[in-house]
């Protein structure tokens, strides 16, 4: 689960980590009246950034400054409700506007190699780290948590220097070693600060003084461990989900879109890997990864249809149920039910083995639908039936 800026935020402020303040506004008339409280604190600019759920914002004209309300209202008017790479903006932050003296890369992810947390971090910040990696990899330092110590500090005061953060030496140490803490305490696979920067703040006086500060924040969740963080789950921005993640997380389905034809229905994860391996061998590509899980019932089938043919590229259905605590005449009657709802006529092969086949046989047989004795036979048929399906639309003789 991803966070959205404004969340990750407060996330971090609740380690200790130094992030500017800010507010939350979901029109223009909030973006307005959170200007005027920042102008009347103090600052001679706001900046407002469009809270949606994917990078590269500020290049797609979602980070704008505002030096009035009237500006505010105007920038604000202009990002609430631009799209952005697909995401339509809903709300934005406001914040007093950074005066940015260097900008640096600093994240923790989780290394699933070496099971443990990966500290990244660059002087090349406010760019993508990706573009860096592959530009300039020599400019990314790498450090590994201590699995049982956490971040020792002798570690990120080395990291800090080779950053060049030598002149913020402590805060540096404190915020790295945050992240590794931020990383332990909501289960994240990643927390993410670009730009982590040095900005310049004037005091009413007129002193200058330079902080290192977290100015931007992305935290991904595991979703597996959102069990053990009551509260967390609330973060969640439904606005924002894909509608197909939406209902696959609703019906209890584990579903991951993928770039194939044929769309596959199987029980239990390591089936539904095996049968996507033998749709490959038999020449095909399947459009999905699908668990309908163990014991699941009519109504579970019908929604895993709907997301399978959701998916316009799918032109064919591999259903390969092996019966457990799962009963094949249940799934025999959800397909019967969600091929009376389906929008659309798309070839199926059904395979259903143990619990309730020989309940499962004769409904399938009286629906019509293709069964197949195995899973070579039914993964050949699918693939068959997919490549007639693509040759009929590109008008090409199968
Ligand atoms: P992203 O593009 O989605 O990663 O959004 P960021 O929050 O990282 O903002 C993108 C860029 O906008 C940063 O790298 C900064 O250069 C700039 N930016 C963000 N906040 C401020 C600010 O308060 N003041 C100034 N001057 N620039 C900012
Ligand atoms: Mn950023």
């Amino acid at each position: 689960m991803k966070l959205q800026e404004a969340d990750a935020k407060s996330l971090l402020v609740a380690q200790g980590l130094p992030v500017p303040p800010w507010e939350v506004a979901h029109s223009v008339a909030e973006a307005r009246s959170a200007t005027e409280r920042f102008l009347a604190g103090g600052a001679d600019k706001v900046v407002i950034k469009a809270q949606v759920l994917i990078g590269g914002r500020g290049k797609a004209g979602g980070v704008k400054l505002a030096g009035s309300p009237d500006e505010a209202e105007q920038v604000a008017g202009a990002i609430l409700g631009m799209d952005i790479k697909g995401m339509t903006v809903r709300k934005v932050l406001v914040g007093p506007a950074a005066d940015i003296v260097k900008e640096f890369y600093l994240a923790a992810v989780l290394d699933r190699a070496e099971r443990g947390i990966l500290l990244m971090g660059s002087a090349e910040g406010g760019v993508e780290i990706e573009q860096v990696a592959a530009a300039t990899p020599e400019a990314i330092v790498r450090l590994h948590a201590h699995p049982l110590l956490g971040l020792q500090d002798f570690a990120a005061r080395e990291m800090a220097f080779a950053m060049g953060l030598g002149a913020h030496l402590k805060a540096a140490v404190a915020i790295a070693k945050g992240l590794v803490t931020t990383m332990r305490a909501y289960d994240a696979d990643l927390v993410e600060i670009n730009p982590l920067a040095i900005i310049r703040e004037t005091a009413a006086d007129g002193a200058t003084q330079e902080r290192l500060v977290c100015l931007d924040a992305k935290i991904t969740l595991d979703d597996s461990a959102l069990a053990r963080h009551p509260g967390l789950e609330d973060l969640r921005d439904p606005d924002e989900e894909a509608p197909e993640d939406k209902e696959a997380r609703e019906a209890g389905l584990t579903f991951i879109k993928l770039d194939g034809t044929i769309g596959c229905m199987v029980n239990g994860a390591g089936l539904a890997m095996t049968t996507m391996d033998l749709v490959k061998r038999a020449g095909g590509e399947p459009a999905n990864f699908l668990d309908i899980g163990g014991g699941a019932r009519a109504e579970k089938v019908a929604a895993a249809m709907r997301l399978i043919l959701a998916d316009p590229k799918v032109n064919a259905i591999l259903v390969n149920i092996f019966g457990g605590i799962t009963r094949g005449d249940e799934v025999a009657r959800g397909l019967i039910e969600a091929r009376a709802q389906q929008t659309r006529e798309v070839p199926m092969v059904v395979r259903i083995v143990g619990t309730n086949a020989a309940e499962a046989a004769p409904l399938l047989l009286e629906a019509r639908f293709e069964t197949a004795a195995s899973l070579d036979e039914a993964a050949a048929k699918a693939v068959a039936a997919s490549k007639r399906a693509t040759a009929e639309a590109t008008g090409a003789i199968a």
